[in-house]
């Protein structure tokens, strides 16, 4: 199977890469509400939340920090291409 290296969106529990943070393996978690500016003057709003489509939620393999990146930073990351042990792409502990 070969999917293309860059989708435009990714499903909950995908792995990716992104260039935010280099070799290191992520699950995508979600696509982040965009932020309306009202809470973060404390006014009660009322907006429907829109997805932020240029950004993604993303935690770190063996981790569960959520770290918001850019949507266009993630590409796809094979199984095969990281460590399950330490989530690191390209690690040498095999297997
Ligand atoms: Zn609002
Ligand atoms: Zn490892």
């Amino acid at each position: 199977m070969s999917w293309p290296n860059v989708r435009a969106s990714f499903v909950r529990g995908d792995h990716v890469r992104s260039s935010t943070f280099p070799g290191v393996a992520l699950w995508f978690v979600e696509t982040p509400a965009a932020d309306c500016g009202h809470s973060a003057i404390g006014e009660y709003c009322e907006c429907e939340p829109e997805p932020d489509t240029d950004a993604a939620v993303v935690v770190m393999v063996g981790d569960d920090v959520r770290h918001r990146v850019p949507a266009g930073s993630l590409t796809v990351l094979d199984e095969d291409d990281f460590c399950g042990g330490c989530g690191q792409i390209g690690c040498g502990h095999g297997g």
